[in-house]
């Protein structure tokens, strides 16, 4: 097929098409459609193939993304998904949640005059077809190491970690204490960004591949890490973040106030039927709800919330709407889901009444101030703008931090000053920590981030244990 250089002139950048309101305000279901082959074809056209693609070195995990545009525009599936997994192991989630227009697309050429290239849709329609054609990774000429290695958290990093290792002949045990792999793609991440079956999916795919899950197996109290540490080559820790960041308001520990991600982890586990307790459901059924935070934590609990048949939502933040750092995408959609956003509040205090339950958040206002060391303009509060928003449940979606665990210390493993595991990329074994046979990646180790960088530092601390391992 030849090449039409015109082809993003004559041919606009479209978007798959979302579901209808009425589906989304109720159901937890990927909102976006799929898009079809015809549509694959033109979009996948109107990529430049520039010589030094932008959108390759500025997708995180370095993907070849001109060459697999190429492949899908010919039809050639099979290929194209082989190439994409060649330096990511789980494409169909980044082609789904991935901030695109921050990272690939927002390099791509066409950018600012045409509309980029559609990468992530036509990168999730490569691995969904490819698996609808009973495609699977093939581990027929892999050689065995004989080398094994525990895996501990089955999140986007602990995954990729273990997926370049079954391709080296390293067998990886996985550990999680949650009962089905994925990490925060599966506990954290709403359906309505990334359905359930997805990562079920590639569950079977990776044990296809020989990787072993141990689930509802926590290190630490199910398992020691002692014992990890004497029955492996190597160890690899991609154990996240779940210190949860506080407002330091008052009664935030009221009845009524709750965490972001209790909050969604709770609706993830009665989709998935892992509730344990009927008790266990936090539901915001006909409640006032306000979302205090603007980031895509805030995102998540506003549309779940608005999915749960809340009676009304709103998203406070304390800076405007410019300097949400939330995507775009994400408040549009809640926007059009029925969400009111109020900005330039900063809440100063839950409101309960005589029996101690929340009744509303007493929030000031705020302007931005001058900016600080990174650039960004703090709020300074405007004095006497009291004010109160009435709420049944307060929401704070404020961010994560390490919370490093007890058997860290005791095994060497150091942390920096923020509690972030200490493994660098630049390291003779990359991502190699303080313990030379423990390994670590994603966000244990940048802190709170992105799937697909914990994906890559997974990938890249495979490498390391690899080439320390000497396999
Ligand atoms: P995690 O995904 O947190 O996985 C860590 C795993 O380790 C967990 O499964 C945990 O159970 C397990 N674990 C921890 N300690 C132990 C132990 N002692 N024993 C056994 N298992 C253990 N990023 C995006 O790119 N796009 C998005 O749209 C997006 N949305 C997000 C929405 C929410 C609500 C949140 C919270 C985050 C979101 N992120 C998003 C960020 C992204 O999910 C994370 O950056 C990514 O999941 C980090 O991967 P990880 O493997 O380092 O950690
Ligand atoms: Fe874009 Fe993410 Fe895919 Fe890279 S992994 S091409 S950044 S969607």
């Amino acid at each position: 097929m030849s090449q039409n250089v015109f082809q993003f002139i004559d041919v606009q950048r479209v978007d798959p098409p979302k579901k209808p309101l009425k589906i989304r305000k109720i159901q937890f279901v990927e909102i976006y459609e799929s898009f079809n082959k015809p549509q694959v074809e033109m979009q996948a056209d109107r990529c430049l193939e520039c010589g030094n693609p932008y959108c390759e070195w500025k997708c995180p995990v370095h993907n070849y993304i001109p060459n697999w545009l190429k492949l899908a525009k010919e039809g050639r599936i099979l290929e194209a998904v082989e190439l994409s997994h060649q330096t990511n192991s789980l494409p169909e989630v980044c082609g789904r949640v991935c901030p695109q227009d921050r990272l690939c697309e927002g390099a791509c050429t066409l950018n600012d005059r045409f509309g980029a290239v559609t990468i992530g849709n036509i990168e999730k329609y490569i691995t969904d077809k490819a698996f609808e054609m009973g495609w699977k990774p093939d581990l027929s000429n892999v050689v065995k190491t004989g080398k094994r290695v525990a895996v501990i958290g089955a999140g986007p990093a602990g995954l990729a970690c273990a997926d370049v290792l079954a391709r080296g002949g390293v067998t990886p045990v996985v550990f999680d204490k949650y009962p089905e792999i994925g990490g925060l793609l599966t506990f954290g991440i709403p359906s309505f960004k990334l359905e359930k079956e997805v990562m079920q999916r590639r569950r079977e795919i990776f044990q296809g591949m020989g990787v072993e899950f141990r689930l509802e197996t926590e290190v630490g109290r199910d398992v020691t890490f002692a014992d990890l540490l004497g029955e492996f080559d190597a160890v690899f820790l991609g154990v996240g973040t779940y210190k949860y960041m506080k407002g330091g308001f008052a009664n935030e520990e009221a009845p009524g106030v709750y965490d972001a991600l209790p909050y969604l982890i709770s609706n993830a586990n009665r989709l998935l039927g892992f509730e344990k307790a009927q008790s266990d459901y936090i539901d915001f059924a006909g409640k006032q709800v306000v979302v205090l935070g603007g980031g895509d934590t805030a995102m998540d609990c506003v549309r779940t919330a608005i999915r749960q048949g809340a009676a009304k939502v709103i998203c406070a933040y304390r800076r405007d709407e410019e300097n949400m750092p939330g995507s775009k995408r994400e408040v549009k959609n809640a926007r059009e889901e029925g969400v009111e956003f109020m900005f330039n509040l900063q809440p100063i205090g839950v409101e309960l009444d005589a029996s101690g339950h929340t009744v509303g958040i007493k929030v000031v206002s705020t302007e931005l101030g001058a900016p600080d060391a990174n650039g960004r303009r703090n709020p300074v509060v405007i004095e006497g703008s009291e004010q109160v928003l009435p709420a049944d449940v307060v929401v704070m979606a404020f961010g994560f931090q390490p919370n490093p665990q007890p058997w860290m210390a005791e095994y060497g493993i150091e942390l920096d000053n923020r509690d972030r595991i200490k493994a660098r990329e630049q390291a003779e074994y990359p991502f190699q920590t303080s313990n030379p046979k423990v390994f670590a990646g994603g966000d244990a180790v940048r802190g709170s981030d992105l799937v697909v960088t914990a994906i890559y530092e997974g990938r890249k601390a495979a490498e390391g244990i690899m080439d320390y391992l000497a396999v």
